[in-house]
């Protein structure tokens, strides 16, 4: 028995045949001195539901429920962890509830009351996908007050860069103007069954009360794809895609127009959404 009363977890997966599925993103914690981390990095984890999504096996779920989290609701798409977590849930009564579905497409907030806040070891296809979708979430603040997750390094440390640096991009702008973005700590790839072939870093996102300035997620999106889908390029020249006269736009605003994206503000991005905004809407 492990120290939660339940078998170890590599028993768990043979008890139930789940051998890793490569399409689902299937890369398993087995260590609980690693799982119990990550959980108490999302602390407190009482008087709020804890979202985890994609528990497989349940490592980070027993941890979570090991720490103290008075409440978790689990979504997981591959059926054959259903009669594992079905054994977390009896072990721990009444604090578990499982959704089998793709969390990319459960209505969350339509299922949780109160205060909520999210944990999850992603899958690495959908991470990128539903970390956006929270983020473009309306109305804001959120209906979570803080993601505590795991990427592949290289997508951590996009969420978390700072303007002038490699890996500062779209993720970056987006991240940083809905939240406070932190890169908690990295994760061996020898942690996981199977290892991935890259590291892996915890990040957390704590939801900011207000986005400063204010503007539309949509229009944020647009002038950061275009400023860093040509990210070599000036500004006045990427920015071609969304303004007719983008040099006139960003002298208003009080930027170069010889800068490069990666060169401004998260502000200044969402003072360009906010010029984008006003364009199509004179
Ligand atoms: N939480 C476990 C752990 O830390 O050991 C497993 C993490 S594993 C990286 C990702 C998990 O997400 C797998 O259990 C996989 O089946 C599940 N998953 C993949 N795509 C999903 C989706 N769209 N919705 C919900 N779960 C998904």
């Amino acid at each position: 028995m492990s120290d939660d009363g339940l078998p170890p977890l590599r028993e768990v997966i043979e008890a139930h045949g789940l051998s890793a599925n490569k399409a689902l993103g299937q890369n398993f914690l087995f260590d609980l001195n690693l799982t119990r981390r990550i959980a108490r990095a999302a602390a407190p984890l009482t008087g709020c539901t804890i979202v985890e999504i994609g528990p497989g096996p349940g490592g980070l779920t027993r941890a979570l429920l090991a720490e103290g989290a008075t409440r978790v609701v689990a979504v997981e798409r591959d059926e054959r962890a259903l009669p594992a977590l079905a054994e977390i849930a009896a072990h721990y009564p009444g604090r578990l509830e499982v959704i089998h579905g793709d969390a990319l497409q459960v209505d969350l907030p339509a299922r949780i009351s109160g205060p909520a806040k999210i944990v999850a070891n992603l899958p690495y296809k959908v991470g990128t996908p539903l970390l956006i979708g929270w983020l473009a979430q309306e109305p804001w603040p959120p209906w979570y007050s803080s993601l505590t997750l795991m990427f592949q390094k290289e997508v951590a440390l996009r969420i978390a860069a700072a303007p002038g640096s490699e890996a500062y991009g779209r993720l970056s702008v987006i991240s940083q103007w809905r939240c406070e973005a932190k890169r908690l700590f990295d994760v061996n790839r020898s942690a996981f069954t199977p290892p991935p072939k890259i590291t892996s870093s915890i990040v957390q996102l704590i939801p900011r009360t207000k986005c400063e300035p204010a503007c539309s997620v949509a229009a944020l999106e647009r002038v950061t794809a275009a400023g860093f889908g040509q990210r070599r390029k000036m500004l006045r020249q990427s920015l071609k895609a969304v303004f007719a006269k983008p040099e006139a736009v960003l002298e208003e605003l009080g930027l170069d127009p010889t800068a490069r994206a990666e060169e401004l503000a998260v502000a200044d991005f969402a003072r360009l959404a906010v010029r984008l905004a006003d364009q199509a809407a004179g």
